[in-house]
């Protein structure tokens, strides 16, 4: 198997995993493009990888009961088959597994699932409108790892190792996500999902298009209309949601 291309490392991370002390292994490349990526200098899949897998090795062998655990993002961190290899060398150091995943690798992510202990799930949108929200037809395979974590869940319920996960969508104004928003989170309650978070797009540090498109949004309008979809959200059964 070939090495796992790493654009960078945060040795010590606190927020890429809730109540977690995490190192934060950050994976080259992603298949997708969303227009509001905060990564979008780590996501061409040609690019190689700058940081060994070795180093990251050693960092933990180094921080080990410091740390809780890894946190695999990217990038997609499921794009490449070497994150297999690399998720188990972190369990067989006695560290927790985190994953962050647009679920754009539904297979991938069944062959890991039992070596990770918590997954934060980006659904974009609808099913049908992955290719305006995320550049790319990916919503079935987003959708069917969406099922997957619930499942996976429910299995470990009462396990040694229990599995936790937050599903999130990302909006801002005009996007897929925001048009549907009411059927959309509608939707992700129907399939089972108990943690939720709604997040609002951040402009800053994406790329230049989207960031002049953000300068016509009316933020006044806006401000209502998250607001409306953040109530939608918290009446919607879900048994924890976060807006942020
Ligand atoms: S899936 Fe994530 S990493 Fe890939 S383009 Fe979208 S936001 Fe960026």
């Amino acid at each position: 198997m070939s090495e796992l291309d790493i654009a960078g490392v945060v040795p010590l991370s606190s927020v890429d995993w809730p109540d977690h002390l995490v190192a934060t292994v950050f994976c080259q490349g992603c298949p997708w493009r969303c227009p509001y990526c905060q990564n979008a200098a780590i996501l061409d899949t040609r690019t190689p990888g700058i940081v060994p897998w070795a180093d990251v090795q050693e960092l933990l062998e180094r921080r080990r009961g410091l740390l809780d655990g890894v946190v695999f993002t990217g990038g997609e961190a499921l794009r490449q088959a070497a994150v297999e290899s690399a998720i188990a060398d972190v369990k067989a150091l006695g560290m927790q597994v985190g994953l962050h995943t647009a679920g754009a690798y539904p297979r991938r992510l069944a062959q890991v699932l039992p070596d990770v202990d918590w997954v934060g799930l980006d659904i974009k949108s609808l099913p049908e409108d992955y290719r305006e929200a995320a550049g790319y037809e990916g919503g079935t395979k987003a959708w069917e790892s969406l099922a997957m974590i619930v499942d996976e869940r429910r299995r470990r319920v009462d396990s040694a190792s229990p599995f936790t996960y937050e599903v999130r969508t990302t909006v801002f104004p005009g996007s897929p996500a925001e048009r549907h928003f009411e059927e959309l989170v509608a939707r992700i309650r129907e399939a089972g999902v108990e943690d939720f978070a709604l997040q609002e797009a951040r402009a800053k540090g994406t790329d230049p298009i989207f960031q002049a498109m953000a300068t016509h949004w009316d933020m006044s309008a806006w401000r209502m209309r998250f607001e409306e979809m953040a109530a939608c959200a918290r009446s919607a059964g879900f048994s924890h949601v976060e807006v942020r």
